[in-house]
């Protein structure tokens, strides 16, 4: 009796053994990657596995053979490739739609073997003396940097001296074998395929006049067959923790180049996208009354953040554009039956006033989740979208009234970049920075501008709605997600405010409001 206990379980956890190990290969996520983000991705597998619970299988290879491979229709779950290829994927159907998200970008450097004088190339008349100087040089024949780098050698009239000394060679990681083995003394890539390579180093970045960024994106195939652990690593490759190590492999984080980038400041639009009118039940919610309040009305702004690096959108309304636009004169709904909304113009007819579409927009992020703040979310699937894992969570949380998915359906399968920290820097110079202030929804935040004439401003979201809950002191809503912690980040945000001598622009605030400078004009 006990033998037979003895072989039957030995004979279970054989089973158990082969079916696991069967899984582990049949689960195991296929990834093809361009060699521009190898050294970054290498250091991502513990995360991503840990993440996805599955074992990475990663082919590196350049974006070109990558091309061939999946043109040869071999399989694949994730593939991170750069954005001109990614168009190529998007356009043949390759990747599912709305699971393509920007994730670095990466300029082209000059490298030389470990040790070797590193000549100036700070300026384009050294450069030009050096690359004429060099015995030879090499860069990759199928790279993403090389039509730059040609560009670079016509514009500089060297192409011809340069020619005959260039070795051309299949993929970045050959290319700079070559020069770590001493057969060419400079090689010209993406920084990213130099770092980490041993036995080169990076003397610099090209000259800024001749300066190209190559921008990788990521998505999950067509036929994957693990989409949802696809689209969980993605969002290890989206974090703030993979922004860290891209960076330190040479991978900035993305920044479309936006309209007028590089040349203005950070500017800051106020757009219209309506108005609400509560009922008088729906005013007292906020243990305010109509006499204290005056005006009940409340507004729903949009705002488009200009900075030299890239756009972001904050808040986007409360009737969808479609809805807006089909309606002359505006449209009209309830968020709920104690709240009306009219919105008497798109946000995009808005934007298109001031020569911006969708591609032009590189981040959004709402405020929350709630209906005034999230009716546009759609048309923007095509950005890199901010928000934090609790809001995500509660926007498709079974029971939840006070959200419509279907203004944000097409994020559903899409990985935001994760903002796992209190505050998250968006351009990386502290003048945009999205902070956490929870409580209204589980991943409630706020935006802080710090504009060189305006000065510090931090945009509520529903920290508050009539400014009179602040000045009076009232406690907030019942109904908040969490009323304890919606406090609590009141008390944070107000010491904050009055630390670095930020002011609060409550978004509802129908007063103040008006007087807003509204898109066109801006503050700077
Ligand atoms: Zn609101």
């Amino acid at each position: 009796m006990s033998s037979w206990k003895t072989t039957a379980a030995a004979a279970l956890v054989l089973t158990a053994l082969t079916a696991r190990h069967l899984a582990a290969q049949t689960d195991e996520l296929r990834v093809l990657a361009s060699n521009g983000v190898k050294a970054a991705l290498e250091e991502l597998v513990t995360a991503g596995e840990h993440a996805t619970g599955h074992r990475l299988a990663i082919r590196f290879n350049s974006s070109t053979a990558l091309n061939a491979i999946i043109e040869g229709g071999d399989p694949f779950d994730v593939v991170l490739v750069t954005s001109d290829l990614m168009d190529e994927l998007v356009k043949g159907g390759r990747v599912k739609e709305g699971s393509r998200v920007a994730i670095a970008q990466a300029g082209i450097g000059v490298g030389v073997r470990t040790g070797a004088p590193k000549p100036d190339i700070t300026s384009p008349e050294a450069l030009k003396r050096a690359l004429l100087q060099a015995r030879a040089v090499t860069y990759a024949q199928d790279g993403a940097s090389r039509v730059h780098v040609e560009r670079m050698f016509e514009r500089l009239g060297i192409t011809s001296a340069m020619t005959p000394k260039t070795i051309l060679e299949q993929g970045s990681i050959r290319s700079t074998a070559r020069v770590a083995a001493g057969d060419a003394e400079l090689v010209l890539t993406l920084i990213s395929e130099i770092l980490p390579i041993k036995g080169i180093e990076l003397v610099g970045p090209l000259p800024a006049a001749f300066q190209h960024y190559v921008a990788f994106s990521v998505a999950v195939g067509t036929h994957a067959r693990q989409p949802d652990a696809a689209t969980a690593l993605i969002q290890v490759l989206t974090s703030t923790l993979a922004r860290d190590t891209l960076k330190a492999k040479g991978l900035d984080p993305p920044a479309a180049v936006a309209k007028g980038a590089g040349q203005k400041p950070l500017h800051l639009y106020v757009m219209d996208c309506g108005v609400l009118t509560p009922t008088t039940e729906a005013v007292e919610r906020y243990h305010v009354t109509l006499a204290e309040v005056g005006e009940t009305r409340m507004s729903v702004p949009c705002f488009l953040v200009v900075h030299p690096r890239g756009t972001l959108l904050w808040d986007l309304g409360v009737i969808p554009d479609e809805d807006v636009g089909a309606q002359p004169g505006g449209a009209r709904s309830n968020v709920n039956p104690t709240v009306a909304a009219f919105v008497p113009r798109t946000l995009s007819s808005q934007l298109a006033q001031i020569g911006y579409g969708p591609p032009d927009i590189t981040y959004f992020a709402i405020s929350h989740a709630h209906i005034d703040h999230s009716a546009n979310m759609n048309a923007f699937a095509g950005s890199t979208w901010l928000a934090r894992a609790a809001e995500r969570e509660f926007m498709w949380a079974d029971g939840n009234t006070r959200v419509r998915p279907a203004f944000y359906s097409m994020l559903r399968n899409r990985a935001p970049l994760l903002i796992n920290t209190d505050e998250y820097d968006v351009f990386g110079d502290g003048n945009v920075v999205i902070k956490s202030a929870p409580g209204h929804t589980p991943g409630h935040q706020v935006l802080v501008l710090n504009l060189a004439g305006t000065g510090r401003v931090m945009l509520s979201g529903d920290l508050y709605h009539y400014p009179q809950e602040r000045a009076l002191h009232r406690p907030p809503p019942d109904n908040e997600a969490n009323v304890q912690q919606s406090a609590a980040s009141r008390q944070v945000i107000e010491e904050y405010l009055r630390r670095t001598g930020t002011a609060l622009w409550i978004e509802h605030d129908f007063a103040a409001n008006t007087k807003l400078r509204k898109s066109p004009a801006y503050y700077d």
